[in-house]
């Protein structure tokens, strides 16, 4: 039976502000970020199975997509936790401010979605690779060949 690869493309609108950086990005700003997750597995050879024939079902791995990412990420501004944007977290007239351990760049931000999507994916099929875009022309890839 063949290794297959699946991929499953979403979009989320975010804001983020790059504390400290020298270009237009440390001021808050937004994009329409673009993921693409791609999953390698082979096919379950049951016929009993109700996914008999899929490497995972597409609805399953948009449901885990769903919860782990978009959920999180879709309409809030990411800061880095040591921003001071973060005291105005609980002003409600700003909206939904949420803080990561992290500068949130398109680079750690793929890295934190590719660990938050490994954790819930089914054991039979492997995260394979990741790409996020953070304008139509500027994106990232997180491959796990590369992190092994
Ligand atoms: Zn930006």
């Amino acid at each position: 039976m063949a290794t297959i690869r699946l991929t499953k493309e979403f979009s989320f609108e975010m804001a983020h502000i790059l504390d400290g950086y020298d270009g237009p990005c440390k001021n808050v700003h937004g994009h329409s970020y673009k993921l693409a997750v791609t999953v390698i597995g082979k096919p379950i050879n049951d016929p009993k199975s109700p996914k008999f024939g899929m490497v995972m079902d597409f609805g399953q791995l948009k449901a885990i997509v769903n919860k782990q990412v978009i959920n999180q990420f879709d309409h809030v501004l990411l800061v880095n936790s040591n921003s001071p944007i973060l005291k105005l977290k609980d002003n409600k007239a700003l909206g939904n401010i949420v803080g990561v351990n992290f500068q949130p760049t398109c680079e750690n931000l793929l890295e934190h979605i590719a660990n938050l999507i490994q954790k819930e994916l089914p054991k039979e099929v492997k995260l394979h690779h990741i790409k996020l875009h953070e304008t139509a022309n500027s994106f990232a890839e997180w491959y796990a060949s590369d992190n092994e």
